[in-house]
């Protein structure tokens, strides 16, 4: 057995040299990449979470410039609170995102998750405490196996096909081949590998996030659409893998966000409006005018820029 945990804590830590050789800070924020990684604060303990409540108190942050990032956000996510993100693009969204992650300091204000400064904590345990589900995430030229393993290493082959399965993964996955010949979970994804559609990215992130059961989750939704069958499959895994946990969620498909505990909308790095999705239709304003021109569509860069 010594020799197992040997092996096992070898392939992690292979597993996160190839994740640091890609240079990404975390497996779903491809595009948030910052060009400087923040180093731990002296005597920085790990993250602990009971809750799960994620609390940003005045946060002001700017990439540079006074252009972009977002403004005096002030929000409290509850305990297993489910919170939509709303906004147009460019309205901050991912921003909060990143500065959960830590892949920034805010300028102004600070963020604590049950408590705890995420400046004091260190990076990687609060990493660990977040699982990730986008359209982007990273694969890496690895098998689908060792792709959907990287949410939680040590995990058992039952476990990962588990995971596969709940997040409606698996007969895919039974199809691919690559061009080596490698079938099935064997089969390499990457640049290198087979090319999955966005919404089989989600589906190995989804997996991966299933595996690494962190008690907070992040989805980000593309914008891009996603057959109907394959839609509802994911929607019901997603709702599955929601369930209690605190969960940021960003949508441009305000039917997979009325659903939400509640919904803020962002406008130009502010939170301009909150409430839940029957709050904010009687309020009238932007998620309101979003609703009716949309009606259940997408706030995509088209869409929204139409309803500005
Ligand atoms: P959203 O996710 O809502 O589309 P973002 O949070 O990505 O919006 O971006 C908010 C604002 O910050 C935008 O004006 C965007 O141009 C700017 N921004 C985002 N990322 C960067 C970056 N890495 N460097 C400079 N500006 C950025
Ligand atoms: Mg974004």
């Amino acid at each position: 057995s010594l020799r197992l945990s040997q092996m096992t804590g070898w392939f992690s830590f292979s597993l996160m040299g190839i994740y640091a050789s890609l240079g990404e800070v975390e497996d779903g924020m491809k595009t948030l990449t910052p060009r400087v990684r923040l180093e731990n604060a002296a005597g920085a303990g790990d993250l602990r979470v009971e809750q799960g409540e994620i609390a940003l108190r005045d946060v002001s942050f700017a990439y540079g410039r006074e252009i972009g990032g977002v403004s005096d956000v002030d929000l409290v996510v509850r305990p297993g609170e489910k919170l939509g993100i709303v906004g147009a693009s460019g309205a901050g969204k991912s921003t909060l995102v990143a500065l959960l992650l830590r892949l920034y300091d805010p300028e102004e204000g600070h963020l604590e998750i049950d408590g705890q400064d995420l400046r004091s904590v260190t990076q990687e345990s609060l990493r660990q405490q977040i699982g990730m589900v986008t359209q982007e995430t990273a694969m890496f030229n690895r098998s689908a196996r060792d792709n959907i393993l990287y949410g939680r290493p040590d995990a058992s082959e039952a476990e990962m096909i588990a995971a596969a399965q709940k997040a409606e993964a698996h007969d895919f996955i039974l199809t691919l081949r690559d061009h080596e010949g490698r079938e099935g979970y064997a089969a390499y994804l990457g640049e290198r590998g087979v090319k999955l559609s966005g919404g089989q990215r989600q589906r190995i992130a989804l997996a991966r996030a299933i595996l690494k059961d962190a008690p907070i989750l992040v989805l980000d939704e593309a914008t891009s659409a996603l057959d109907s069958e394959v839609e509802a499959a994911i929607q019901t895994a997603l709702e599955r893998v929601m369930e209690g946990k605190t969960v940021l969620a960003i949508a441009h498909r305000l039917s997979t966000i009325s659903q939400m505990d509640r919904i803020i909308v962002l406008d130009q790095g502010r939170i301009v409006e909150q409430g839940t999705h029957d709050e904010l239709l009687v309020l009238g304003g932007l998620y309101a005018r979003y609703w009716e021109r949309q009606s259940g569509g997408f706030i995509g860069s088209d869409a929204a820029e139409a309803a500005e």
